[in-house]
């Protein structure tokens, strides 16, 4: 048995000085340069006694290093264990305690506040920054040819914990098998080929950066230029050599409001892929009428790998998700029943399909409440299929509101308020309110100087929603709050506004 997903991308291998990656200080990788570099991480790790199904857990910057720390843990035959460059002392303590990894490697700067934390879990602590740390070391004295650890297709390469904005977040097993199988599908339905280079700006701590943008590159044999962050001026320094960029809606809103945004400097690119959270239909039709380029759009979430996505050659329809991924398979239930619903019936989203992750890490009984008997993975989204197949998303389940006993689903409030002239965009949620159980309640952000009042937009809304839809209170504020990956944060909108009904 070799390693099933180094095998895979050590297959697709253009040729040895191909280019793997152009880092913005100027060095260049080759795909031999990749070989090499993550073989000397992965006998760092074996030399620190790392065995195989042991975690490495990781919460470093983005750097080419770090990149190399991944492909050379599943090398090493170990679970790849990438946290957010945000989560604080406490929180890494709640990680390690759960992941009890076998190495934890942080960056320099934080050495000294974390080690507690490592000793505690009982993990080695190494250090990786830019340029410099104790495995960066270690790795340059570690040989570059290693021999990969067997590890077969069911078992895990990564655990990702959920962004868990409700409750302790948990720990997303995924196996070689479905992370080699998504980036197969990514590559075919996307049209991946070794020409390709794509701008990567995203964080690589996340499904997206990590294995939707690093594994598409690498299944194909393509090239990346990876960017530290998003930062526009690098994204128009760099773009005239990409061919394809993937990001997250907020990349492409920022973009629109800058004036280096144009066809001609879009003109090459070959793809633009948004996901990670909803694209607003109105940023979709700007892009395409200032870059000529419908962005594509796509949906997935930490442990399903990507599930859906809009054709490649038919139609990307803007607020939609797309089809079905090739060998996955959605359908739409009715959250109490699990009774599979009609089209455009909105419901549970479910998929199956070998994108679909192992389970919670020592989290048995979560795992069998998320999943139905026949296999379908609950994801926790509203959504419908239309009669042409496309899958729309209306938002998280618990997001959902009921007021008065209806069933309101934000989005579609969401949606007239967006359409209203002068509104760049809206978030609707339920908050605890004295007779409805949860009152309806927007939340909205106006272009600059747009004559936008929260009395205007409920008096708008009248017309348009049936009363129990209607907004209780509408606020107009200068931003929504979002996390690194663009996702509006409704908990924390929730947590401000929890008092406004009280009696
Ligand atoms: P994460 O596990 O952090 O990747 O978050 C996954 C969640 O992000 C999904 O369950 C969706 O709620 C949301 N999401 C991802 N892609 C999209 C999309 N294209 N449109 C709407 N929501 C999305």
């Amino acid at each position: 048995m070799g390693n099933h997903l180094f095998d895979l991308i050590r297959a697709r291998i253009p040729a040895p000085d191909a280019r793997f990656a152009l880092i913005d200080d100027g060095r260049v990788f080759s795909y031999a340069d990749m070989v090499a570099a993550s073989g000397r991480y992965a006998g760092a790790l074996v030399a620190l006694g790392v065995k195989p199904g042991d975690r490495v857990a990781v919460q470093v910057e983005k750097s080419i290093e770090a990149l190399m720390l991944y492909l050379g843990a599943v090398r090493a035959g170990a679970i790849f264990l990438p946290l957010n460059t945000a989560y604080t002392p406490a929180e890494i303590e709640y990680f390690l305690g759960d992941a009890e990894p076998a190495v934890f490697v942080c960056d320099p700067a934080k050495a000294q506040a974390l080690r507690p934390y490592a000793e505690k879990a009982g993990a080695k602590l190494e250090t990786l920054g830019v340029g410099t740390g104790s495995l960066i070391e270690k790795a340059a004295a570690a040989p570059a040819d290693f021999a990969d650890v067997a590890r077969g297709a069911d078992d895990l390469a990564a655990i990702l914990y959920t962004s868990g904005t409700t409750g302790r977040s948990k720990g997303a097993m995924l196996s070689h098998d479905n992370l080699s199988s998504n980036a197969l599908a990514l590559v075919d339905y996307w049209r991946f080929g070794k020409e390709d280079v794509l701008l990567h700006a995203l964080p690589i701590f996340h499904t997206h950066g990590l294995f939707v943008a690093t594994n598409t590159v690498l299944f194909s044999g393509a090239s990346m230029i990876l960017l530290p962050k998003f930062d526009p001026d690098q994204v128009f320094k760099y773009l005239p050599q990409a061919t394809c960029m993937m990001g997250v809606p907020t990349f492409y809103v920022r973009l629109l409001q800058d004036q280096r945004l144009t066809p001609a400097a879009t003109k090459h690119m070959r793809l633009f892929v948004s996901g990670s959270a909803p694209l607003l239909a109105e940023t979709h039709r700007e892009w395409r009428e200032r870059t000529g380029h419908a962005i594509l759009e796509r949906y997935g979430m930490t442990e399903t790998n990507m599930s859906t996505s809009n054709p490649y050659a038919g139609d990307r329809v803007a607020g939609t998700v797309g089809f079905p991924l090739p060998g996955v398979s959605a359908r739409v239930v009715d959250p109490e029943t699990g009774k599979e619903l009609a089209r455009d019936e909105i419901g549970m989203i479910e998929v199956k399909g070998p994108n679909v992750f192992k389970g919670y890490w020592r989290n048995p009984e979560k795992t069998k409440a998320e999943f139905r008997e026949d296999g379908f993975f609950i994801t926790g989204d509203l959504g419908k299929i239309d009669p042409a197949g496309y899958v729309h998303i209306v938002g998280r389940g618990k997001d959902l509101i009921i007021t008065g006993g209806y069933n309101v689903y934000p989005k579609e409030v969401e949606t007239e308020i967006d359409d209203m002239p002068g509104v760049i965009e809206s978030a609707v949620i339920g908050v605890p309110h004295p007779d409805f159980g949860e009152g309806v309640t927007a939340v909205v952000v106006a272009k600059s100087g747009a004559d936008i009042t929260a009395q205007g937009i409920a008096k708008a809304l009248e017309q348009r929603l049936a009363k129990f839809k209607q907004p209780k209170q509408v606020f107009v504020v200068a931003e929504l709050p979002r996390n690194t990956m663009g996702k509006v944060q409704k908990n924390l909108l929730r947590d401000t506004y929890k008092d406004i009904y009280a009696k």
